[in-house]
């Protein structure tokens, strides 16, 4: 049996965050105003399904005000409550503050299965849902601003953005109110895949840096590393891809339904197609099956991804981890007895509050390309490339030699949408991970990284408070 106390999620963000607390200086009501839910937008709206009338139950939190717009995807299951609402909302103001992204916190939730209505009766709740925020002035490119989350996509935000245009007819920046649109409709290349890379580029940072490997018992870098992710989606299956791409070994691969193990590596593709063809990932040639996903947390891994669902490490199973590093690709995937429990036996947690950034960091990208009303690359593209074939021409004439085709290739190459993305992303990713790490090795009384997270993240929001002027 778990001794683990029965707190919320909400109670359990706000608890690392007074863990965190004591190691900075600030006055105690700022404190207070950092860890409150600014707005709560609770809802219940009507929506005839088929033949019936069914009542809707949900949800849109701005955690924070301290910068506008607030900023946060928008789930659709069956656990949505308020709660859980306000604890997403709270991890993206923490999330966007470490990250520099200029957003206050938000997250919106309909508690639904979306599995169980046809597209046609999303579209109408995701619609009505809509009309609901723009009534309380809950969504907007200068307000809030929604994005995918767990169980919905690019198609539930072009049903966003379209809902919100036609109510909004002339508004030039229109395009700006929702981030993880189709590319047609204003969304920018490279989002769907942004939240695994970035978690692929955070984790990366790590296994680059010498003394922590060292730590570790582990060699630099991410070639060879042993990696276990659970969950298939989105997150979990780019998160798998980049490390597979890197030269790492994906060892176990974790769904609802059960788990898989190779240790000599499994093909990611072929694992993904044998899942659709069978409708399950047991009995994959070669694999052990595990009938319980947590069995395959609990295996021996370099790197375990938890990409899934809140709570699924925490203090009952947490002794039993073998991972060295924990990249938590989903929110809140560790309780905070876990924490207590893996960081006594030096494994490495990687937090989610930073960690799972890449998909609001490519999110500004988005917004700010709405903005801008020009797509990333288009004014710099070709003239790049004209002044490279130019250098690269002068070279050629200078040393009497001639790079290869592909060499060629690389070196013309202007940057596209998809490039600069990825570069930003990078950025990003590499800086956040330096400072958090900055912040633990100066200060040796900080128990874990997230805790170094969330001090990197208290002090920017109150420091943007202050700069504000709303603290004397
Ligand atoms: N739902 C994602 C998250 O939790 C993305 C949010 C966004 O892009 O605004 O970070």
């Amino acid at each position: 049996m778990s001794s683990e106390k029965p707190y919320s999620f909400f109670q359990s963000v706000e608890r690392s965050f007074d863990k965190a607390a004591v190691f900075t200086n600030w006055d105690p009501g700022v404190l207070e105003q950092i860890k409150a839910c600014n707005s709560v937008y609770q809802m219940r709206f009507p929506v005839k399904v088929d033949d019936k009338i069914e009542v809707i139950e949900a949800y849109r939190v701005q955690h924070s005000h301290h910068k506008t717009p607030c900023k946060g995807g928008i789930r659709f299951s069956l656990a949505v409550n308020q709660d859980e609402v306000m604890a997403l909302a709270a991890l993206m103001t923490y999330k966007c503050a470490i990250v520099n992204v200029p957003f206050g916190g938000g997250k919106g939730g309909i508690k639904i299965d979306p599995k169980k209505y046809s597209a046609y009766n999303l579209e109408k709740i995701t619609r009505r849902y809509t009309a609901e925020l723009i009534k309380k002035n809950f969504i907007g490119p200068g307000t809030d601003v929604p994005a995918p989350d767990y169980g919905t996509g690019a198609r539930e935000m072009a049903w966003i953005l379209d809902t919100y245009v036609a109510m909004h007819p002339g508004e030039i920046d229109a395009a700006g109110c929702v981030t993880g649109k189709p590319v047609s409709q204003g969304g920018v290349r490279g989002r769907t895949e942004a939240t695994g890379l970035g978690i692929f580029y955070g984790l990366r940072e790590v296994c680059n840096m010498q003394t922590v490997m060292d730590k570790l018992k582990l060699t630099v870098g991410v070639e060879g590393k042993r990696v276990c992710v659970q969950g298939l989606g989105n997150v979990g299956y780019h998160a798998a891809y980049f490390f597979k791409e890197a030269g790492a070994k994906i060892v176990g691969l974790a769904e609802y339904e059960g788990a898989i193990w190779n240790n000599d590596g499994l093909d990611l593709d072929a694992v993904v197609e044998h899942r659709k063809k069978n409708g399950s990932i047991h009995n994959f040639p070669g694999a052990t099956n595990f009938e319980n996903t947590g069995e395959a947390l609990e295996m021996d891994c370099d790197i375990l991804i938890p990409a899934a669902l809140e709570n699924v490490i925490n203090g009952e199973n947490a002794s039993r981890i073998k991972a060295k590093i924990i990249g938590e690709g989903a929110n809140g995937p560790l309780t905070p007895d876990a924490d207590e429990i893996l960081a006594l036996k030096g494994i490495i947690v990687v937090p989610d509050m930073y960690l799972n950034a890449g998909g609001v960091t490519v999110s500004y990208f988005e917004w700010l390309k709405n903005l801008s009303h020009v797509r990333y690359g288009r004014m710099e593209k070709r003239f790049t490339e004209n002044m490279n074939h130019h250098i690269l021409g002068q070279m050629e004439e200078l040393t009497g030699k001639n790079v290869s085709a592909d060499e060629r290739e690389f070196i013309m190459h202007g940057a596209d949408e998809v490039d600069l993305v990825r570069s930003g992303l990078e950025e990003t990713m590499i800086t956040a991970t330096r400072e958090i790490m900055d912040i633990w090795n100066a200060n040796p009384n900080i128990p874990d990284m997230r805790t170094a997270a969330y001090v990197c993240a208290i002090n920017k929001v109150a420091t943007s408070y202050a700069e504000l002027g709303i603290f004397p």
